[in-house]
Formats: C-alpha cells, sequence, structure tokens
C-alpha cells in the first residue's frame, strides 16, 4: 500500500475521504479517557495509546484513524484510581455509549464497511462493544463490519508476561499508570513521561468486590496501582511490537480488504 499524505481522517480534505472510502479503505476509532494516571504520565495515557496503535497498522493495511473518542466511562477505584483525582474528566455510560454509536453511524453511514474500535481504558469495556451492535441495528443491510478491540494486551505471550512482570503478575486491573503503560509511554512518548516521578504504590485494600461511596482504603495517594518504577524502554519496545503484531493479525483476519482472500472468504 501506498504511502499516504496523512492517515489521520481530520487531517484530510473531504474529497480525500471520499476517495478513501471508494477504494475500499477501512477506519479506526480510538477510544480512551482523560484520566489521572499517577504522578508521571500523562491525562491522555489511554487516548495516546490506541492512536498509536491504530497508526502503527494503517498504512500497511489501508486504514484511516478518526478523531479519538478522547473521555471514557467513570474511572473505578480498583482499576483506575476514581474520580477523587483533578484532570479526571468522564462520563456516564449512556454518554459514553450515545456518542461512540453516533460516530460509528456516521462512519458506516458515509461508506465505510470496514470499521474497528480500538479501545485502551478498561473500564469502557462493553459500552464500546453495546454501541457498536446499536450502530450496526441503525443500518441494517450496510455490509459494515466492526471488529470491536477492547483490551489490546489481553493475550500477550508468556516470554512477553514473564519480562513485563518478573515478579509476578497482579492482573490487568492493576495496570494502570503501572509497569506496562509505562513501559509503552517510555516507548512511545518519552517526552511526555515523568519518570523520576514514578513511584511504586498499591492500595490498601484490593478486594474482589466494589464499594459505594468509595472506601479510601481503596484508591493510593498517587494514582498508580503497581508498580511504575520496574518500567524500561526495553520492556515497553517488546510489549508494543507484540501488541501490534497482534492487532494487525486481528485487522486482517476479521477485516481483510477487497481482493484479499478472506474478504473473498467473506463473500461466499
Ligand atoms: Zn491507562
Amino acid at each position: 500500500m501506498a504511502q499516504r499524505r496523512t492517515r489521520i481522517l481530520s487531517e484530510m480534505t473531504w474529497p480525500e475521504v471520499r476517495e478513501a472510502i471508494e477504494r475500499g479503505a477501512g477506519v479506526f476509532l480510538p477510544v480512551g479517557s482523560t484520566e489521572q494516571h499517577g504522578y508521571h504520565l500523562p491525562l491522555a495515557t489511554d487516548v495516546i495509546l490506541p492512536t498509536e496503535l491504530a497508526l502503527a497498522v494503517a498504512d500497511e493495511l489501508d486504514f484511516l484513524v478518526a478523531p479519538p473518542v478522547a473521555y471514557g466511562y467513570r474511572s473505578r477505584p480498583l482499576s483506575g484510581g476514581g474520580q477523587g483525582f483533578v484532570g479526571t474528566i468522564s462520563l456516564q455510560a449512556r454518554t459514553l455509549m450515545s456518542l461512540v454509536e453516533d460516530v460509528l453511524s456516521e462512519l458506516i453511514r458515509q461508506g465505510f464497511e470496514r470499521i474497528a474500535v480500538v479501545n485502551w481504558h478498561f473500564e469502557n469495556q462493553n459500552f464500546v462493544y453495546e454501541a457498536a451492535c446499536l450502530a450496526l441495528e441503525r443500518h441494517r443491510g450496510s455490509s459494515a463490519r466492526i471488529l470491536v478491540a477492547e483490551h489490546p494486551f489481553a493475550e500477550l505471550s508468556e516470554a512477553t508476561m514473564k519480562t513485563l512482570f518478573p515478579e509476578g503478575f497482579p492482573g490487568w486491573d492493576y495496570e494502570h499508570a503501572s509497569i506496562m503503560e509505562t513501559s509503552l509511554m517510555l516507548h512511545l512518548r518519552p517526552e511526555l513521561v515523568l519518570f523520576d516521578r514514578a513511584v511504586d504504590d498499591a492500595s490498601k485494600r484490593h478486594p474482589w468486590y466494589d464499594v459505594l461511596p468509595v472506601p479510601e482504603d481503596f484508591v493510593p495517594a498517587s494514582g498508580t496501582l503497581w508498580k511504575a518504577t520496574q518500567a524500561s524502554e526495553e520492556k515497553g519496545r517488546i510489549t508494543w511490537e507484540e501488541i501490534v503484531a497482534q492487532f494487525r493479525e486481528a485487522v486482517v483476519t476479521e477485516l481483510a480488504g477487497t481482493g484479499s482472500p478472506e474478504a473473498v472468504r467473506h463473500e461466499r
């Protein structure tokens, strides 16, 4: 696929987008949050990572990248530190679902048939899936297909997990502003990481259930839920290469371009 001027939909002109749709280009919709990520990572971490993931494969697979959804569902104390931090700006679930449904519906209406939602913020799961279902229900009869990538780092290889978490994997709910996210940001956007301020932290209690109103001892003071100081650029590079490869494979398998063997198989 020839390198295009830009893959960012909002930086293109409307005739360029029309030409992309006519040749069968797909579109990625990154979905994230504006949420505290400890003392050392930017609020946009969950927007930057899925956008970078979409851009990493956009040229090769002929996809555009739609403007990301920069706000997400309510930060939960045990997976994101909760709503008590300055800078965390969240949506109600119904707002998020409506927003994502409307954007997907617009993309389908304009003729995109290969669509992938690329979510990074843990708490958005299910709501983005629901939005994709509702958008397709609005366009019965269209041949659009939507890949819903709710958790693009869920199935890393054992080798990468050992590299990332040599002392043991605590669970993805802890992985907020911690080893993986910090490592990925050190690899992709080092200028945005204040690594000398990174801390290892944990809430005093992390039970299997949740409680409302939020108990104070469910929330670590820093907003980092695990061990950020064990992050490194090297860990980030290894993890990122695997995440990109897995995402590329998912898109190729489910949303192959016209004329490819996968597309022909789907048409039968
Ligand atoms: Zn995050």
